[in-house]
This record gives C-alpha cells, structure tokens and sequence, in this order.
C-alpha cells in the first residue's frame, strides 16, 4: 500500500484565503483591521525565523501586525509591563510571546501575564482546562493540535470510535490533540517516554500522532495497515549533499511508513504550514470576539 500523502502546505493555503476574505468582509463592513502583537525576547536563530513568518503571514490575509523586541537581558518586570499594556490596547486583538524563552525569564508568570482574551497561542490554563471539560468550550483551540484535527478531517478520517494514539504528552502538542481527539469522540491513549510496548501500542492506532522531538523514532512496523498518521515531529539531522549541512525529518520513518499507512503528513509540508494558519485564524477569532 502507498500512502496518500496529506499536502498541509496546499491545506494552509486554502485556510488562509478563506481568512484573508473574512479579513476583507470584517473590514469593508467598518470594524477594525485584526491586530497581532508579536513579542520577541533574546536572539535565538529559530524563534526569529517563527517571527518573522508570522508576520508575513499576517500581511498576506490582510491582519495587522505589531513586533516587539526585547533584549535577552531584559528584565521580569519589563516583560510583564509590556503584555498589560498590549492587553489594554484595543487595536490588539491577539499576543503571541515566542517560546522558548531566554534563560532568567519566567515563562509561566509571562504567558499567565497574556490576557486569556488575547490568548491566540490558547495555551492559558483556564483555556485548556475548558477544553479538557465537557460541556465548556475553550477561547481558543492551540494552533498546531488544531491543524492536525483539521488535516486528519479533510484527509477523510473517522474520528468517532477511532483507536488514536498520541505520542508526546506536552503543553504545547501532544496533551491539547489528546484531548480534541476525546471531543471528536475517538478513544485516546497518550504515550510518553514511560510507556511500556510504544511499538505494540502504536500498531493498535486508526490514528496516530507522533509529536515527540526525537528524528525518525516510529518505524513502518509500528503502523497498523491503513491508518492515519500526523507526524508533528520537526528534527534537523545533518545530511552533507544539502547546502546548508542538515535537512528537517519528521519524528517518523516516512520512507517506511508510507508503505503501510493509508494516509500520512511529510514532513516538512505538513503540520508546519497549518500552524501559522491557527494563529491567524484564531486572531481573526478573537477580532470578531471583540465587536460583538
Ligand atoms: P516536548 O519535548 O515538550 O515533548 C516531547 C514529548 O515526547 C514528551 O511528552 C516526552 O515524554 C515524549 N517522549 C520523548 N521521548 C520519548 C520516547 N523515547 N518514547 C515516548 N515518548 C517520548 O516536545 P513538543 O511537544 O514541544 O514538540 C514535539 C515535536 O513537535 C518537536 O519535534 C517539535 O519541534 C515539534 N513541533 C512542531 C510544531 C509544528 O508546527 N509542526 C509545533 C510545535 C512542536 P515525557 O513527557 O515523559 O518526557
């Protein structure tokens, strides 16, 4: 069996138009533009790289974006000014703090700082505790476990009564998709570096999400015949035939596992793409929020 590859980067485009004519009908109809804040503290290569796509991003769709860049020395206090004055400031409707965070700086005191309002990251603990409950529904759903809901939908997977498998149990990935999955209805089991029998485990999933950090780790014979699988994994390995020394892999073996899935994200081109379109959709979530 060859997998059917599930194209992410063609999906966020799609998304983003859809985003970008609602930016449009919001803003003809005299509300204001969707504003995104975008804080940056220290020099880490990466999380400049995140930024500066995320504000590309929103120009593409018509969303305004505000840059904030804070020197690694800078202090607590200064930090935690800044998010209440951009919680204040009406034409911010969205503030994303990027992590990882220099050393010194608390995290946790900053992102409890962001209004849960504005929270587009929607990694507030009020935020994931409402998704964790039924009946309540979260401000936000997290950008990257969203995306890979949407993914595995419009790949045509059934969720209700699905046999899912999370691998990663993070604040960030793995425990936010764990429990969309539970809303969709699928029988979740989360899977961490504890866990007894992974490959066993993982060979009993009709979905599988790998969202771990280690290059390459899920191997084709892990993966029952058929299923879906979303590799959120971005690892750099070196590989000397590339210019720049190294090339991205996923947390899974695609060459392997394409024989054996019925569908499968690459990487990179699969869940990347879908979460900056999170972002932007919930900002445009958050502007609407706003005016009612
Ligand atoms: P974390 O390091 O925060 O979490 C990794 C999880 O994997 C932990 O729960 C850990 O278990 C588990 N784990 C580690 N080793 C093993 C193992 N040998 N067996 C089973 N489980 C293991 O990572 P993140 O959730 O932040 O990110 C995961 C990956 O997703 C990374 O490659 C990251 O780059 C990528 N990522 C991609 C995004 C995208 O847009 N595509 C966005 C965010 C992340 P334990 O809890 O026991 O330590």
């Amino acid at each position: 069996m060859t997998a059917k590859i599930i194209n992410g980067k063609a999906i966020a485009v799609e998304l983003r138009q859809e985003i970008a004519r609602e930016v449009e009908q919001l803003v003809s109809a005299g509300k204001p533009r969707p504003g995104l804040a975008t804080v940056l503290i220290g020099e880490n290569p990466a999380s400049q790289t995140y930024v500066r796509a995320k504000r590309k991003a929103c120009a593409q769709v018509g969303i305004e974006s505000f840059s904030y860049e804070l020197p690694a020395t800078v202090s607590q206090e200064k930090v935690e000014e800044l998010i209440r004055r951009l919680n204040d400031d009406p034409k911010i409707h969205g503030i994303l703090v990027q992590l990882p965070l220099p050393a010194g700086i608390d995290g946790e005191r900053v992102l409890r700082a962001v209004s849960i309002e504005k929270d587009v990251d929607g990694f507030h603990p009020i935020n994931i505790g409402r998704l964790a409950q039924k009946g309540r529904e979260p401000l936000f759903v997290p950008c990257t476990p969203a995306g890979c809901i949407e993914l595995l939908k419009r790949a045509g997977a059934k969720l209700d009564g699905a046999n899912a498998v999370v691998i990663g149990r993070s604040n960030i990935v793995g425990m936010p998709v764990a429990l969309l999955l539970v809303r969709e209805n699928a029988t979740t089991t989360i899977c961490h570096s504890h866990t007894r029998d992974l490959p066993g485990t993982c060979r009993k999933a009709d979905v599988l999400i790998a969202a771990i950090g280690r290059p390459e780790m899920i191997r084709g014979d892990w993966i029952k015949p058929g299923a879906y699988v979303i590799d959120v994994g971005i690892n750099r390995i070196e590989d000397s035939t590339r210019k720049r020394g190294y090339r991205l892999v996923g947390d899974v073996a695609f060459d392997e596992a394409v024989d054996v899935a019925g569908a499968i994200t690459p990487v990179p081109g699969g869940v990347g793409p879908m979460t900056i379109a999170g972002l932007l959709r919930n900002t445009l979530r958050s502007a609407k929020r706003s005016q009612v």
